[in-house]
């Protein structure tokens, strides 16, 4: 490709229902080094012709595993019309694969992060796959404003996300962050990753967002208690956030980090947050050791839970149910029990297991000749996971899906949630059960509000139902 224009335009593409966050930080760079952006809307009809319309010389792409054919088939159909557009594809899924640039609809695939690839892709580069070079998180700020502009599904939404650091400390079998370890080694990765960004650039990024219709910010960082310096930087953090921002936050924590912080972090984190979201994932040790999280165990999660309560943190529990293993409903159910030992009466969630390709977990499968689902569409809320179970039990594995909320929140006794697990999920209950599960994760993080604006809010919400 030769730019056309001596100021190329690059096309920038918002893919399914939430904010495209890494995508930013690509407009921003596309800006940087001189070129044009402008966002456009993949979920609209016309959005093909549109971009050939704008006579685009560049397609980016940052597809999560979802999403990742939607975005492929878009490439396909703008090249189609317009075969001079070059199409890049960034983002954790193609990390985790890069062979998908020997795709037809793929010209560059972006391993890690977009820095230095612009430039060398606008040259002329034809490599089909670029490695991203890591810059210090204080040249890291995305570009939002045209996307909230453009796209008024994102810029209106109530919920924004923003990230004090890209990385995570730990190493789930089932998780892409070990492929960018390995990519770029462990001190670059803790140099680069799990540095936070400075908290003036954080707040700059975020007062953005009070401009725009915004209820609540979801602090994504995997686990924001992570960091030796997290005694420090969290109280700083807080007041800069209540002195400037003043939005709702809520936050990521694993129990790993909350039993170790001091009580002066807890109680800062208490001011912060309005809840925190923690992942624990299974009950059984055979299980969390292929999930490689051995080092939790039910009473570290318990003391974590106490702990959050204890300094008036309302907590939602993440499970993952539907691992290779021989008992899967009986895992997944133990997996419940346990979040129901220790937060009965609170609020639980279980997604189905994705293995996204390159993984650790995702290998082993294959090199134990697990079967894998080829429809997994990676949708969280499907109830449908990568393992290929018989149908029999998958069907209590996606029933699991559904309403572990319920089972933890009204501490359903085994032998009935087994009952229930015998009837069949017909549709209308699988979009009863999803609506009702939305509604209290709602309720749980923004209140008695929500009651009034809940059939508002579910109207624009777009849920993949499956039985
Ligand atoms: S805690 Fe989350 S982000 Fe970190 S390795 Fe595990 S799954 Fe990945």
């Amino acid at each position: 490709m030769t730019g056309r224009h001596k100021t190329c335009r690059f096309a920038l593409i918002h893919l399914g229902t939430d904010e495209v966050y890494g995508l930013e930080y690509v407009a921003a760079e596309v800006k940087k080094c001189g070129h044009r952006i402008r966002w456009f809307d993949a979920n609209e009809e016309s959005a093909v012709e549109a971009v050939v319309a704008w006579e685009a010389d560049y397609l980016c792409l940052s597809p999560l595993s979802a999403f990742f054919d939607s975005g492929l088939e878009f490439s396909r159909r703008v090249k189609a019309l317009a075969p001079s557009v070059h199409s890049i594809f960034g983002g954790h899924h193609v990390t985790a694969v890069p062979e998908s640039a020997e795709l037809d609809g793929v010209d560059t695939v972006v391993v890690g992060p977009v820095y230095g690839a612009i430039e060398r892709i606008v040259a002329g580069d034809d490599a089909g796959v670029l490695r991203g070079e890591p810059v210090p998180v204080s040249e890291m700020m995305p570009a939002r404003r045209e996307y909230f502009d453009t796209i008024p599904s994102i810029g209106g939404r109530h919920r924004k996300e923003i990230i004090s650091h890209f990385g995570c400390p730990y190493n789930c079998s089932y998780c892409s962050t070990s492929r960018l370890k390995a990519e770029y080694g462990g001190k670059e990765y803790r140099k680069y990753w799990l540095t936070r960004r400075p908290i003036e650039h954080i707040i700059e990024e975020a007062k953005i967002l009070l401009d725009y219709p915004t209820e609540e910010v979801a602090l994504e960082d995997d686990d924001m208690l992570y960091g030796t310096e997290i005694d420090e930087w969290l109280p700083k953090f807080t007041a800069a956030w209540k002195r400037e921002v003043g939005l709702p936050i809520f936050g990521n924590v694993t129990p790993n980090t909350v039993v170790k912080v001091s009580d002066q972090t807890m109680d800062t984190l208490a001011e912060l947050v309005t809840v925190v979201q923690m992942g624990v994932q299974a009950a059984r040790k055979s299980t969390l050791k292929l999930f490689n999280r051995q080092f939790q165990n039910e009473a570290q999660v318990a003391e974590a839970v106490n702990r959050l309560k204890k300094h008036g943190v309302p907590v939602k529990l993440e499970l993952i149910v539907g691992a290779p293993v021989d008992d899967p409903v009986g895992d997944a159910l133990d997996t419940v029990k346990l979040a129901q030992r220790v937060a009965a009466g609170g609020f639980a969630t279980a997604f189905p297991l994705m293995l996204y390709p390159g993984t650790a977990l995702h290998k082993w499968c294959l090199e134990n000749n697990v079967p894998l689902r080829e429809d997994c569409t990676f949708d969280f809320y499907s109830g449908i996971g990568s393992v290929e179970f018989p149908p029999a039990i998958q069907r209590k594995i996606t029933t699991i899906t559904k309403l572990a909320s319920f089972f933890v929140k009204y501490n359903v006794d085994e032998r009935w949630m087994r009952v229930l697990l015998d009837m069949d999920l017909t549709d209308a209950a699988a979009k009863s059960a999803s609506e009702a599960a939305y509604y209290e994760s709602l309720r749980f993080r923004l209140g008695e509000k929500v009651d009034q604006e809940f059939e508002e809010i579910l109207a624009k919400t777009h849920f993949r139902y499956k039985s």
